[in-house]
C-alpha cells in the first residue's frame, strides 16, 4: 500500500495536490476537514459541535477525528492506499494513525510537507474564502489562529516522521503543475 501524509499549513495546497495524486496513484483521499464539513452539511450532532470550533479556527478534539479516520480505513480496506490530508494534526493523532495502520498490517510510506510563507497563505485563504464562502477563510484573525494552531500543535509532527526517516519537504510555491511534478518525483523514489 502507498499511504501518504500530505502535510503543511492551511492554504498550502494540500487539497489541490491530493486531487491530482489520487488520480495518478489510485488512492483514497481522506481529508478530515472535508469529512467534518460533510457532517456540518448533513446537520449531524457531531457536525454541529465541530462547527463552533472550526468557525473559530480551533482544532476539533482528537477522539472525534481519530474515530472518523478509523471508520474510513475500515470502509476502504481494499484500496491501493490513502492520502491523509489535514490529518494527523497533533501527536496523539499521529500515534493513533500509526496504531490503526499497524492493526491493518500497513504503515505510512512518507510525509510530504509543503512549505509556504505566511503572507502567501493568508492571501490564498482570503481568496478561497471569497469564492467558497467558508467562514474560517474570510477573517484574518481566524486565519491567524489557524496558522498559530498549525505552528504550535501540528508543525512538530515533522519531527515525528523525520525520526522514522519519512519526511520530505517540498516548496509549495510555483504553479500547481510544478508542485505536482515535485511530489510525483518524490513518490516515485519510494
Ligand atoms: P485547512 O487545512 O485549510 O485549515 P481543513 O479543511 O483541513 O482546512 O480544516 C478546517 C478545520 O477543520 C480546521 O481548522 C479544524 O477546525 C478542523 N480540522 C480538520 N482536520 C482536523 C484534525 N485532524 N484535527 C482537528 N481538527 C481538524
Amino acid at each position: 500500500m502507498l499511504n501518504l501524509v500530505l502535510f503543511g499549513p492551511p492554504g498550502a495546497g494540500k487539497g489541490t495536490q491530493s486531487n491530482l495524486l489520487i488520480e495518478k496513484y489510485n488512492l483514497v483521499h481522506l481529508s478530515t476537514g472535508d469529512i467534518l464539513r460533510g457532517e456540518i452539511a448533513a446537520g449531524t450532532a457531531l457536525g454541529m459541535k465541530a462547527k463552533t470550533l472550526m468557525d473559530r479556527g480551533d482544532l476539533v478534539p482528537d477522539e472525534v477525528v481519530i474515530g472518523m479516520i478509523s471508520s474510513k480505513l475500515d470502509n476502504n480496506s481494499n484500496s491501493n492506499g490513502f492520502i491523509f490530508d489535514g490529518f494527523p494534526r497533533t501527536s496523539a493523532q499521529a500515534e493513533a494513525l500509526d496504531n490503526l495502520l499497524d492493526e491493518k498490517g500497513t504503515s505510512i510510506s512518507a510525509m510530504l510537507s509543503l512549505k509556504v510563507e505566511d503572507a502567501e497563505l493568508i492571501r490564498r485563504l482570503l481568496s478561497r474564502g471569497e469564492k467558497s464562502g467558508r467562514a474560517d477563510d474570510q477573517d484574518e484573525s481566524i486565519i491567524a489562529n489557524r496558522i498559530n494552531e498549525y505552528n504550535t500543535k501540528t508543525a512538530p509532527l515533522k519531527e515525528y516522521y523525520s525520526a522514522q526517516n519519512k519526511l520530505s519537504e517540498i516548496k509549495g510555491n510555483g504553479t500547481v503543475e510544478d508542485i505536482a511534478e515535485k511530489l510525483n518525483n518524490m513518490i516515485d523514489t519510494l
